[in-house]
């Protein structure tokens, strides 16, 4: 008997394939007295040789999919899972205290971690301690005889569930091979979504208990356009999932008609649209998808993906290598938006009751400890200006004297880099990201100081509303098309027209069906979003009469209260959106 959920469609497409549970499994264990000690010794020369097998399995995969120098974490697992001191200590210790040795693997490699970690100040050494935490865990799987998942080693076709998905192990699912995903937590706007968005991998988030739902293997349906997940789908509704796939499919092969239109309004006027980026290798998507600028470059996955704080050359080559993709159109990079979410293994961030009301992002940059690593990315970046047309803003700006601070900074480095004979680009703007209320309202006093705004409804609608973000119990209050969020948004624009300064969008609103028709009757300037909805929005602009989107909009914002009215405002002005 087949079983219906429903969750957040977080990105579109249609899958029909068998489940895969990236699951952590049970790793309990008793800890008993042992007479025979041999035995357990050589019960972990058995889970330690086990281990090493796979993980070699993991680099050699690693290699051949990311690359030698994403490989070498594994390096590093190999590395202890060898060192005869540690192995030594195991032993020593299942012989002392006659004990099992899940025990005794535990008892030693708690003792090294603490160790490495508490040698403070010293990330080589936390990296250290966190290499070991995820060997212990993977001996310590081998001698319960559980297994670990492994995303990286998938070779079949396979719909994955999880808990929630990092932006990294994200990173690691092959497109080839991973047909959707399924999470119990997350939303539209968290950073799983985002990614799945980019990777073209139909996703639904936010059902609560998918991962004890599913077994691994068991059929399944998803749908990442209505949120639908069918467990054990019956040859008919297979079929169906099938024909919406090739209808969407179909939809998409129209879009794609547009690659190299202008985005122009039924009546003639033109609207930038922009992708959503976080690597160097998204450029391809962007210009694949008609890309006319890209709007919002997440430079925090740089810092994410990478074993240690990027050096200054490794971002130039980084950012160099998005200005130079892009051919000459404009580029906005954000500086690192670390904190939240996003944690840095090598980064000792505190830990804190509310992360996305703490420290974080521009926070972090303009901190005594952040001070470095934030003026490391202004001249990896001033260095990277001459390749492109490049404009940098700053996330989480929530006072006036924040920009000021930044900007400071960017001169400062400006004027070293020119001292030191380096050349820079002397037309880059500088501009910030409106996604905290208090910058909204005082729109009009940034204008007057910053080139541009971007607009990140992600943030703006959690703090407006404030409702996390990632939390789907309180998912119905990401309202992007409520009156007060659209207050804020065109007091943004019309802040920024005042002052001659153009506003855009990053935020995941931007590509939104139902309020593209209101952003374009309030005058959005640029609209940047995940490149795969550029042609979609491409498709429905031609359809838009500017002056009709005005009186749409002008209504919305004086003549509604809820959403729901907005909502059937906009479907009596566009009834064509789907
Ligand atoms: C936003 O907050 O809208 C945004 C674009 O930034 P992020 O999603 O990376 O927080
Ligand atoms: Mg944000």
């Amino acid at each position: 008997m087949s079983e219906v959920l429903k969750g957040i469609a977080a990105s579109d497409g249609v899958a029909v394939a068998k489940a895969y549970l990236l699951v952590q499994p049970d790793l309990s264990f008793e800890t008993v007295t042992v007479e025979n000690t041999d035995n357990e010794e050589a019960r972990l020369d058995a889970a330690l040789a086990a281990s090493q097998g796979e993980l070699q399995a993991i680099r050699d995969k690693a290699v051949s999919s990311l690359g030698e120098e994403a490989a070498s974490v594994f390096d590093a697992h190999l590395m202890v899972l060898s060192d005869p001191e540690m192995i030594g200590q195991i032993k020593e210790t299942i012989r002392a205290k006659k004990t099992n040795a899940e025990h005794a693997l535990k008892e030693v490699t708690d003792m090294f971690i603490t160790l490495f970690e508490n040698m403070d100040d010293n990330p080589y050494m936390q990296e250290r301690a966190a290499d070991i935490r995820d060997v212990a865990k993977r001996v310590l799987a081998n001698l319960l005889g559980v297994k670990l998942p492994s995303p990286a080693m998938i070779n079949e076709e396979v719909v994955v569930i999880a808990h929630d998905l990092t932006p990294s192990d994200t990173a690691q699912l092959d497109r080839k091979f991973v047909k959707a995903f399924i999470t119990n937590i997350g939303g539209r706007t968290s950073h799983s979504a985002i990614m799945a968005r980019t990777l073209e991998i139909p996703a639904v988030l936010g059902t609560n208990n998918i991962t004890e739902l599913v077994k691994d293997g068991q059929l399944l349906a998803v749908n990442g356009i209505t949120g639908e997940v069918v467990i054990e789908p019956s040859e008919e509704t297979q079929e169906e999932f099938h024909k919406a796939g090739e209808a969407y499919k179909a939809l998409k092969a129209e879009w794609e008609q547009l690659k190299d239109a202008k985005t122009e309004t039924a009546d003639g006027k033109h609207f930038e649209l922009a992708a959503n980026i976080g690597t160097p290798k998204d450029v391809v998507g962007a210009n694949d998808n008609g890309a006319e600028a890209i709007g919002l470059y997440r430079t925090e996955f740089l810092y994410m993906d990478s074993q240690d704080f990027p050096t200054e050359d490794e971002q130039y080559e980084a950012y160099k290598a998005v200005l130079e993709g892009m051919n000459g159109k404009p580029v906005v990079v954000r500086t690192m938006d670390i904190g939240g979410d996003k944690e840095l293994p090598y980064f000792d961030l505190p830990k804190e009751m509310n992360p996305f009301l703490g420290y974080r992002a521009l926070r972090i940059s303009l901190s005594e400890k952040g001070d470095g690593m934030f003026r490391t990315q202004i001249r990896a970046l001033l260095r990277a200006s001459v390749h492109g047309k490049l404009r940098i803003m700053f996330p989480m700006v929530a006072l006036l004297t924040e920009f000021r601070a930044a900007k400071k900074v960017f001169d400062e480095e400006k004027a070293n880099l020119l001292n030191e004979g380096v050349s820079v680009a002397d037309d880059i703007q500088v501009g910030i990201m409106i996604e905290i209320p208090a910058a909204a309202m005082l729109a009009d006093q940034f204008a007057k100081e910053v080139d541009f705004f971007s607009i990140g409804t992600n943030d703006l609608i959690q703090y407006t509303m404030a409702a996390d973000r990632m939390n789907e119990q309180v998912s119905y209050l990401y309202q992007p098309y409520n009156p007060s969020i659209l207050r804020l948004i065109n007091n943004v624009i019309k802040a920024a027209h005042a002052e001659g300064k153009w506003a855009g969008m990053c935020g995941e609103m931007a590509g939104d069906q139902i309020a593209v028709p209101l952003l374009v009757g309030m005058g959005l300037d640029e609209f940047s979003m995940s490149a795969t909805s550029v042609l979609k929005t491409r498709s429905l602009m031609k359809k838009l009469d500017t002056k009709q989107m005005e009186e749409l909009a002008n209504k919305a914002l004086t003549e509604t209260s809820t959403m729901e009215e907005v909502v059937a405002l906009v479907n009596e002005y566009v009834p064509e959106i789907q």
